[in-house]
C-alpha cells in the first residue's frame, strides 16, 4: 500500500517519506493509497521544536526581503532531502526575528548560510538542559 502525506506533497516509498510533488499529484485520489502525516508534518502537528534560531541587527532593516527569500530557500531545499526538518513557526520578537524548527540541522544550516550569504556574527550552542539547538545570526 502507497502512503501520501495528507498534509505536504510527501510520499511513502520503500521505507522513507520523502518530497516528491509528481509523484504524490499522481497518485492522490487513487484507491489504492492510503492518507497518512508524513514525518515532517507529524512534527508539526505535535509542536516538535528541535532548533531555534534567532537573527537580528540593522542589517535585516535594509536587507528583509533578501534575508527572507534565503530562509525560504534553504528550507525548501532541506525538506526536499528530508521531509522532517521544516520550519514550524516564523515571527518577529522584541529580541529579533525568531525561526523555529523542528529539525536541528536545519537551523544549523539557517545560520550557516546567513554567515556565507552575509557575513556578521554566528553562534551555535546546545544549552544543557534544553531540548533544541540555538542559533543566534547578528549583523549591524
Ligand atoms: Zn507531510
Amino acid at each position: 500500500m502507497m502512503k501520501l502525506c495528507s498534509g505536504c506533497n510527501a510520499v511513502f516509498e520503500g521505507r522513507r517519506w520523502i518530497y516528491n510533488e509528481n509523484l504524490h499529484k499522481k497518485l492522490s485520489g487513487k484507491s489504492n493509497v492510503e492518507l497518512d502525516l508524513c514525518t515532517g508534518c507529524e512534527k508539526i502537528k505535535k509542536k516538535t521544536i528541535d532548533g531555534v534560531v534567532l537573527i537580528k541587527g540593522d542589517f535585516l532593516k535594509k536587507h528583509e526581503d533578501e534575508a527572507l527569500n534565503l530562509i525560504h530557500n534553504v528550507a525548501e531545499k532541506k525538506r526536499k532531502r528530508n521531509v522532517a526538518a521544516r520550519i514550524f513557526r516564523m515571527r518577529e520578537t522584541p529580541e529579533g526575528f525568531l525561526i523555529e524548527t523542528t529539525d536541528r540541522a536545519l537551523a544549523e544550516l539557517i545560520g550557516k548560510e546567513f554567515e556565507g550569504a552575509f557575513s556578521g556574527k554566528l553562534d551555535i550552542r546546545w544549552p544543557e538542559g534544553e531540548k533544541f539547538v540555538r542559533v543566534n545570526w547578528e549583523r549591524d
